[in-house]
């Protein structure tokens, strides 16, 4: 799929100064704000500078909105005329990956050289998601600049660490909460675009991300005596590993369709042209049952439904063939689904596993709620985002990966994961996270008409 045959309406905003746009965003990748877990790592200064540069860059928002700092993550309100509407808010994070050492001579412009070539932004964060962050403030800025009013208040939220603890946007959704703020939607990074072939749709469909399952990483332990293994009565610790994990694999979590994958059914069933799909959503009721077993059985789609159970680790296996191990541990990673809590997946493992193995988490979290989707927040995003991409059917769906917008879901029912900046999929692929990261001056500025136009529609 050539994304670029599928943008509309590229003419629109022809005053926006792409130039300046494209400038902030290659000057913004030369601020390195690598993220890492040891703290000590960071260059904090470089967010500093990243502060004084946004805050020169921006005056019609500096002037008319409040700016804060929390810690290092940045929150901007600009106040609307309308106090009956509840506030929308915008959000990014400051922060990237760290290139892994040894790759920096594998990129074709430097990962911190922010340089514009062959009609590409170059660097990490032109993808993920210094790209978005400098977008929302030019869409702000323009409108601002050219004397137009919100009605809606709007923030602007830029967390300093979503890919690493993710403090940063819980501390300002935390600040938000205590001054009463309750939102109208949250837009941040995620989605995806892809074929609709998984459902015999004869169409792209874009996925708007409105939950997150959870993650949970599951330890089972296992002692025997060892010794030689001419007599193993009474089994060893790798055979009860076996055995529990077998177990455990054996019984899946119970079933659910979740409303966004009703809604999806619903929504693309004029574009099912073939396929055990369009029987099935004849009746969606009364064929629940059939279309949770077609999920199933489909490989993109079967995650969706159900908690997945993956067993990826197992250590202290013996090193002979003749000698029994002794104490043994293996690890499962669960991703729950929004039906099961972390304390029943547990009880559910333990009572499987059997008495003589112990059970417990490294580490667990539950999925996220479920965004609505009947929300004006929501039916916006998608008349925007069919206007500047025809011809792909948007949906709400399952965000594949962890965002920040999660920490929004108390003060917010309607949190929407979708970034607008379209680029092809094997650029998308190699670059979010990897090398010669780089997002085209086309797909960047298209998804500014997308945030533009999102606030017009919603804001003024
Ligand atoms: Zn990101």
């Amino acid at each position: 799929m050539d994304i670029y045959t599928l943008y509309r309406n590229e003419h629109e905003y022809d005053d926006l100064n792409a130039d300046s746009a494209v400038r902030h965003l290659s000057e913004a990748v030369r601020i390195n704000t690598t993220s890492y877990m040891d703290t000590a790592k960071i260059d904090y200064p470089a967010f500093d500078e990243l502060h004084r540069k946004l805050q020169e860059w921006y005056p019609a928002i500096m002037k008319q909105g409040e700016y804060r700092e929390i810690d290092y993550s940045i929150l901007i309100r600009i106040q609307g005329s309308d106090p009956s509407l509840k506030p929308a808010l915008f959000m990014a994070h400051q922060d990237v990956v760290p290139v892994v050492q040894g790759t920096e001579k594998d990129w074709l412009h430097g990962p911190f050289s922010g340089d514009v070539a062959d009609g590409y932004i170059w660097g990490r964060g032109t993808l993920d998601i210094k790209n978005m962050l400098i977008a929302e403030l030019e869409s702000m800025e323009y409108l601002l600049a050219h004397g137009r009013k919100l009605r809606r208040t709007v923030y602007l939220a830029f967390g300093q660490d979503e890919e690493t603890v993710g403090t940063g946007a819980i501390q300002i959704a935390r600040y938000l909460k205590e001054q009463q703020v309750e939102l109208e939607y949250v837009l941040d990074e995620g989605g995806r675009v892809g074929s609709g072939d998984a459902f015999g749709a004869d169409t792209a469909v874009g996925s708007i991300g409105m939950y997150e399952k959870g993650y949970a990483d599951l330890k089972l332990s296992a002692e025997s005596r060892g010794g030689h293994s001419s007599n193993p009565f009474n089994g060893t610790s790798l055979g009860a590993l076996a055995k529990a994990i077998a177990a455990i694999v054996d019984h899946p979590l119970e079933n659910v369709l979740p409303e966004c994958a009703k809604e999806t059914l619903r929504i693309l069933t004029p574009y099912m042209h073939e396929g055990p799909f369009k029987e099935a959503v004849r009746d969606t009721e009364a064929n629940e049952q059939e279309i949770i077993r077609l999920f199933l059985a489909h490989p993109d789609l079967n995650s969706q439904i159900h908690t997945t159970i993956a067993p990826t680790m197992i250590s202290g296996g013996s090193q002979a063939g003749n000698v029994m191990p002794q104490h043994m541990e293996a690890v499962i990673n669960f991703r729950l689904a929004p039906q099961d809590t972390d304390a029943g997946l547990l009880e559910h493992c333990r009572k499987l596993a059997g008495d003589d193995i112990k059970a417990e988490f490294i580490v667990a979290n539950e999925a996220s709620r479920q965004s609505r989707f009947d929300t004006e927040g929501f039916r916006s995003l998608q008349q925007v985002l069919s206007h500047y991409f025809g011809d792909i059917v948007f949906v709400p769906s399952v965000n594949t990966t962890a965002t920040d917008a999660r920490s929004y879901e108390e003060i917010c029912d309607c949190c929407m994961r979708f970034g607008p900046f379209l680029e092809q999929e094997d650029i998308r692929a190699a670059g979010v996270h990897g090398t010669n990261e780089r997002i085209s001056v086309r797909a960047y500025l298209q998804g500014i008409r997308v945030l533009i136009s999102m606030m017009e529609l919603t804001c003024l």
